[in-house]
């Protein structure tokens, strides 16, 4: 029987919409059948022109509980070589008019916690690029708040999966969101939950994209530029960065710089700055393969052939590894070149 394709290939998604079609989310996990082929895949940052910008999308302040005001934390980020900040704080918006100045951006957001409906602990949506004042009601259902922010103009990141405990059941039972916060700083060092990366894996078994963040989620000083997210754009502009998110043309880090990632011709590439393993997942049972440095050396490249491989992915994502332990991420591609 033919192997049904998932993505499609579609060149530019719209400016600003969401990869997860809410046609294709819109049933719980034990409902949900085999998405159809209505996907728009992300764009891939690596083929994009532009320049690369450093983000923070997931901060907190006094506003909330954060441990300093907004000013301070947007000086700390600043000092920090971030030229992108979204302040995210609980429920609430902050003025950030005389913030955003000389190549650096600074985002009214807010991050949300409605119900889920599966009775798991509650959603966090952290809900980037809102006017001020803009409120929502707690009482608001988990995808009417999501709606209500799309409908501002605002973009949904799911936040934190794997320390709220939750599963593909809650990241199904909801749609419109952008993205997926693979890695949480604050959850990692607080709980030693910061890594859903099996979470994401499951979406994309599911015909899926999301884009993959890496976020700071930081309320206290010390624990801030843990991880981050960069944006490749055209310019640095609200709109710019915004656009840039919607389409995926990020990756997420703690530390590695991500050169070049790419499928061509049966042949994933992908170029980082020196690392101990690069690492390859995708989909199938025993869906990975790993790049191993030896020696005490390092490796700064990874090739692998897909065409001399019995696996055959219908998409990949890749993982960097530093001998230090600290890790990048890509967003996951599709694989639309099949060996015969
Ligand atoms: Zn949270
Ligand atoms: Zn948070």
């Amino acid at each position: 029987m033919k192997r049904r394709l998932f993505f499609k290939r579609s060149g530019l998604a719209a400016a600003g919409a969401a990869w997860l079609a809410p046609s294709a989310m819109a049933a719980p996990a034990s409902r949900t059948k085999q998405p159809a082929a209505r996907l728009d895949a992300p764009l891939n940052p690596f083929l994009q022109g532009g320049c690369w910008f450093k983000a923070a999308l997931h901060v907190h302040t006094k506003t909330s509980d954060g441990d300093v005001d907004v000013a301070t934390r947007l000086a700390q980020y600043r000092d920090a070589g971030f030229q992108v900040v979204a302040i995210t704080d609980h429920w609430k918006t902050n003025d950030l008019t005389t913030f955003t100045k000389d190549g650096f951006l600074a985002i009214n957001s807010m991050e949300v916690h409605p119900k889920t409906g599966s009775g798991a602990p509650a959603h966090h949506f952290v809900c980037l690029d809102l006017p001020h004042p803009f409120e929502l009601s707690k009482e608001l259902p988990a995808q009417e708040l999501i709606d209500t922010v799309r409908r501002a103009g605002g973009k949904v990141i799911y936040a934190h999966p794997y320390w709220t405990a939750h599963g593909l059941e809650e990241l199904l039972e909801v749609s419109g969101y952008l993205g997926v916060e693979l890695y949480n700083a604050h959850c990692e060092l607080a709980s030693a939950k910061g890594h859903s990366g099996v979470h994401v894996d499951q979406l994309c078994n599911k015909g899926l994209l999301p884009g993959l963040l890496a976020v700071d989620d930081v309320h206290k000083s010390t624990w801030l530029a843990q991880g981050w997210t960069m944006i490749r754009a055209r310019q640095l502009t609200k709109t710019g960065i915004m656009d840039a998110l919607g389409q995926g043309c990020y990756y997420a880090s703690c530390g590695p710089t991500i050169i070049d990632f790419r499928v061509e011709n049966g042949t994933v590439r992908l170029k980082t700055s020196p690392a101990a393993q690069i690492r390859f997942f995708f989909n199938g049972a025993g869906g990975g393969r790993l790049f191993q440095s030896e020696g005490g050396k390092t490796i700064t490249e990874a090739v692998w052939n897909l065409t001399g491989s019995r696996k055959q992915p219908q998409w990949i994502r890749a993982e960097v590894v530093e001998v230090s332990g600290k890790r990048a991420w890509t967003n996951p591609l599709p694989v639309t070149e099949r060996r015969s």
